[in-house]
C-alpha cells in the first residue's frame, strides 16, 4: 500500500481522468476526497472503500475552503479540472479566455492556497505534501494547432508548478505537473462528437498519437499514483509527459 496514511483532494474527479487517478490512489490506501461540480458523477463512488465524494466547483474560492477545511488532513492534491478551447488566436475570444485560465490556471492557484498551510503543519511543522496539477504536453512543450487559449493556459500550469516547487523546496512540499497526450475521456468524445465528422475527427486524435492509438484513463494514473508516495520523494519542479510519444 503505496499510499496508507495519506489523505488526498482531488479536483474533477467525476469521470475521465481524474475518477481513474481516484480509483488508482484508493486502491493504493490513500483516503482520497474525490471533488466534482457534477454530483451526479460522484454517485460512481458509492461503495468505494476509502473514496469520499464531494461536489465542488474550483470555480468558487469560498467552497474550496470550505471543503479543505474539514478535511482532516492534507497529504495530496490533485489539481485536475480542466477545459479544452478549441480554435486559433483568431477564434478566441476575452470570455473564453478568461474562463479556460480560471478553470485551468487560476483554480490551481485557489487549492494550493488553500492547502498548503495544512501541508506546511504536517509532520509536527516540518511540512509534507505532494501537489500534483494537470498540465498537458499541449502547454509550453509543444504548440497543437487550434488550442491556442488552452495552450497558454496549460503553459501557466506548468509555470505555476515551478513557481511553488521553488518557494517551499525546503519545507517539505513538492509540487509537479503532468503533461499526457491524448486520452480516450468523456470530454474528449464530446469534441470529437462536436465535429461535422466523429468518425474522421477521433482518427485525427489518433494519428497525431505516434503509438497509433489514445491512452485510457488508467494509464495516466500510476504517474499521479507515483508523484503522490514517497516513491518520487527527490521530484519537485518537474512537468511528467506521459503522452504515448507525441513529443518525441
Ligand atoms: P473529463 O471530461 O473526462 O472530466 C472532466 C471533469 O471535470 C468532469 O467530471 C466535470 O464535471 C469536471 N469539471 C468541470 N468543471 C469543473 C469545475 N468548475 N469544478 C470541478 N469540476 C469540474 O476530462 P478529462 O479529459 O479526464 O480531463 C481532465 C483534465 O486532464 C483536464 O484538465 C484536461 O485539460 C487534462 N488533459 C486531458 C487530456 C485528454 O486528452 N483527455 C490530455 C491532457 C490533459
Amino acid at each position: 500500500m503505496r499510499l496508507a496514511g495519506k489523505t488526498a483532494l482531488v479536483t474533477a474527479a467525476g469521470q475521465g481522468i481524474g475518477r481513474a487517478c481516484v480509483l488508482a490512489m484508493a486502491a493504493e490506501g490513500a483516503e482520497v476526497w474525490a471533488t466534482d461540480v457534477n454530483p451526479k458523477l460522484l454517485d460512481g463512488y458509492d461503495g468505494v472503500a476509502g473514496v469520499r465524494a464531494v461536489p465542488l466547483d474550483v470555480l468558487d474560492k469560498a467552497a474550496i475552503a470550505r471543503v479543505v477545511q474539514v478535511m482532516p488532513r492534507v497529504d495530496v492534491l490533485f489539481n485536475c479540472a480542466g477545459f479544452v478551447h478549441n480554435g486559433t488566436v483568431l477564434q478566441a475570444s476575452d470570455a473564453d479566455w478568461e474562463f479556460a485560465f480560471q478553470l485551468n490556471a487560476r483554480a490551481q492557484f485557489w487549492t494550493i492556497q488553500a492547502v498548503l498551510p495544512r501541508m506546511l503543519a504536517n509532520d509536527e511543522g516540518r511540512g509534507r505534501g505532494s501537489i500534483i496539477n494537470m498540465a498537458s504536453v499541449c502547454s509550453s512543450i509543444k504548440g497543437l494547432p487550434n488550442r491556442f487559449i488552452y495552450g497558454a493556459s496549460k503553459a501557466a500550469v506548468i509555470g505555476l508548478t515551478k513557481s511553488v516547487a521553488a518557494d517551499f523546496v525546503g519545507q517539505g512540499i513538492r509540487c509537479n505537473a503532468i503533461c499526457p497526450g491524448t486520452v480516450d475521456t468523456p470530454s474528449l468524445q464530446d469534441r470529437i462528437n462536436a465535429h461535422d465528422d466523429p468518425v474522421a475527427a477521433r482518427k485525427a486524435f489518433i494519428a497525431r498519437q505516434p503509438m497509433g492509438r489514445l491512452a485510457t484513463a488508467e494509464e495516466i494514473a500510476p504517474l499521479v499514483v507515483y508523484l503522490a508516495s514517497e516513491e518520487s520523494v527527490f521530484a519537485t519542479g518537474q512537468a511528467f509527459a506521459v503522452d504515448g510519444g507525441i513529443t518525441i
